[in-house]
């Protein structure tokens, strides 16, 4: 590829010639963010190290460079699983790239190796436990290099849960080839892991690239928790119909039961679990990621590797046990850019249950209170009434005005009413109080409700002067303002006492008298069904494929993903290798009528056009 370049690119600097690949070869028009500064760093031979978050771009910086420099990219992936995509992608837009792991035959990697010693090819990915290799060492010691590129870098960190002990001994790179310019990557935003990286990876002298950790293309909402499977059929429904889709639930159970009632429900969706078979589980991965519109139930096992670019929604239906663990997952939505949703679905058993889960575990005093405090962290999140958006970026360290609003989270969009609740939490403490604080919370909301019950009559619970005090409050709003004095520390969580409730030091002043509480006031239903509910509700229109599409336009778009389809299941590849659908959307949407116009849309660089051009154009004129 790189010897096709015509002599007057070549004599341009650097910055221009990485644009002119950036449009020949992959068709977009312009540099994101810092790739164009990492890039110019890169081909000129420096060190780097990249935090960006998902979908941000990162894997252009490695790409683009080996495409400039002399000499094949070498990069090395922990995911074998996701290789072979990622060389499709590239042999689609005309790139010479090839990848080196177990799932060859001896004589497929031979051959990958001769391509590589004869400098036939632009990237080639490798596996760190091979590229480790005294065989693999030797033969890149005599072949010209242009780079490395360490993907998930993260994983040198022995903390984290990524963690592989060949990373660790990537640094022999450093030694083994002092020219050659490296690049590590990741996705993970923490400081610690960072040093790390830089430590483990002997990157001391690398020019640190620190992205925005912000997705703004992620719309974050996070809903009080009725009938949690039919607000997730409510919501896939409404708003993502006939889109990709993961669900996560945390138990292997509960995966099941949520797939089949998503089928039963006209939603087609797959079960993930570490509990199914081998192939079962590849089988339905495998299906998630080459066909359109299946939704994936699963447990966190599914996760690391999902390279999909166009799912379009993340639900949750448990609370993550902390804000990376909800950054991680929700992350995985949208990293095509279009607009993607992070749904949750939350209620008081999610922290009773995970508040659980840390007091019983066998881990020391001080892993049990990081863990705690991660938790209450991902309450605060949870419960805030301010921007969602705000407070995730702060957790990460970026910084807001305490006025800052996205603009596109639930509560930008449609702010939470807050009330003076400090008449009722002073009913629910005193309930408490009144009650020998022995209590689970459905028996007090019981109580406060006068809900009279045998086992109330035998306590004479009935006869104190609480009972039946919180009347005029409905049952899912005691629900709500005990979560919400549990995750302001107002309550314990007595687990020894099967999940009664204790009143905190907090609670004193609250119970005197002499602090004021305000709390979110939940809808007084959850969102039903409503046919044209986005638009009742003036919510952001965030939808699947065809939303923002004319209908004949939306017609033409179908008919494009179609043909589209038909195309990848020839060559064996996922859809999204052919084309995203954001080009697919612009060629419905401008209707191109000859090359010339098909060279403005995104995403369709030099090859494509020469390969899939003229079918394009055909569809295109025939729906006129
Ligand atoms: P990451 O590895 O950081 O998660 P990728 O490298 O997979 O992200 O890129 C995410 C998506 O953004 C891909 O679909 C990629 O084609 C697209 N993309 C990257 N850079 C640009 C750009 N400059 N213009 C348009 N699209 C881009
Ligand atoms: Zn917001």
């Amino acid at each position: 590829m790189s010897a096709a370049r015509p002599p007057e690119v070549a004599r341009t600097s650097l910055g221009a010639r990485a644009l002119d690949r950036l449009r020949a070869v992959f068709g977009y028009p312009e540099f994101r963010g810092e790739q164009a500064a990492i890039i110019e760093h890169v081909a000129g031979g420096g060190d780097a190290l990249v935090l960006m978050p998902t979908g941000g771009g990162k894997s252009l910086c490695y790409q683009i460079p080996s495409l400039l420099r002399e000499g094949v990219g070498v990069v090395v992936s922990p995911l074998i699983a996701l290789m072979q995509d990622q060389v499709d992608a590239l042999a689609a837009v005309g790139v010479r790239a090839a990848c080196l792991n177990s799932q060859l035959s001896a004589a497929q990697a031979s051959a990958v190796e001769a391509r590589v010693r004869a400098g036939e090819l632009d990237l080639v990915y490798v596996a760190p436990e091979r590229l480790l290799t005294e065989r693999c060492l030797a033969l890149l010691t005599q072949s010209p290099i242009a780079l490395f590129a360490i993907d998930e870098a993260h994983c040198v960190s022995q903390w984290g849960h990524d963690f592989r002990p060949e990373y660790a001994m990537l640094s022999v790179l450093h030694e083994r080839f002092p020219t050659a310019p490296r690049i590590a990557l990741t996705a993970t935003a923490d400081p610690a892991t960072r040093a790390e990286i830089v430590t483990a990876l002997a990157l001391d002298d690398a020019q640190v690239f620190v992205s925005s950790f912000d997705r703004p293309n992620i719309t974050y909402r996070i809903v009080d928790r009725g009938e949690a499977r039919r607000q997730l059929v409510d919501f896939i429904a409404q708003r993502h119909a006939g889109s990709s889709g993961i669900v996560y639930c945390l138990s292997r159970a509960k995966v099941e039961q949520v797939a089949a009632h998503l089928n039963d429900a006209g939603v087609r969706a797959l079960p993930y679990h570490a509990g199914m078979a081998n192939a079962e589980r590849a089988d339905n991965q495998q299906r998630f990621l080459r066909e359109d519109g299946l939704v994936m139930v699963a447990t966190i096992a599914f996760g690391m590797g999902i390279d999909k670019p166009d799912v379009r929604f993340v639900a949750h239906l448990d609370m993550p046990r902390s804000i990376e663990g909800y950054y991680q997952e929700t992350g995985r939505a949208g990293r095509d850019g279009e607009p993607a949703e992070a749904w949750m679905a939350y209620g008081l058993s999610d922290v009773v249950q995970q508040r659980r889960m840390i007091e019983q575990s066998e881990a020391s005093e001080a892993h049990r209170r990081v863990s705690g405090a991660k938790l209450d962290a991902m309450l605060g999140l949870a419960e805030t009434a301010g921007c969602r958006r705000a407070r995730l970026l702060a957790y990460f360290g970026e910084e807001h005005p305490a006025d800052w609003r996205c603009g596109n989270c639930d509560n930008c969009l449609e702010p939470p009413a807050t009330f003076d609740a400090t008449v009722e939490v002073q009913k629910l403490l005193s309930c408490i109080y009144r009650t020998g604080q022995r209590f689970g919370a459905q028996y007090l909301v019981n109580v406060l409700r006068g809900k009279g019950d045998e086992r109330i009559g035998r306590f004479g619970h009935d006869r104190l002067g609480v009972f039946g005090v919180g009347a005029d409050v409905d049952e899912r709003q005691w629900r709500a303002v005990i979560r919400q004095c549990i995750a302001m520390d107002l309550l314990d969580v007595d687990f020894e006492a099967f999940g009664a409730l204790r009143l905190a030091p907090a609670a004193r002043p609250v119970l005197r008298g002499e602090q004021e509480v305000h709390l979110r006031r939940i809808a007084a239903k959850p969102a039903r069904s409503r046919r044209k509910g986005r638009e009742a509700a003036g919510e952001h229109p965030v939808d699947d494929a065809t939303a923002s599409l004319a209908p004949a336009d939306a017609a033409l778009f179908e008919q494009l993903r179609a043909w589209r389809l038909e195309v990848s299941r020839e060559r064996g590849v996922p859809p999204y290798v052919v084309f995203h659908d954001r080009t697919l959307r612009a060629i419905a949407q401008a209707r191109p009528a000859d090359a010339q116009a098909l060279a403005t849309i995104p995403g369709l660089g030099e090859k494509k056009r020469a390969d899939w051009g003229e079918a394009l154009l055909r569809i295109v004129a025939a729906a006129q």
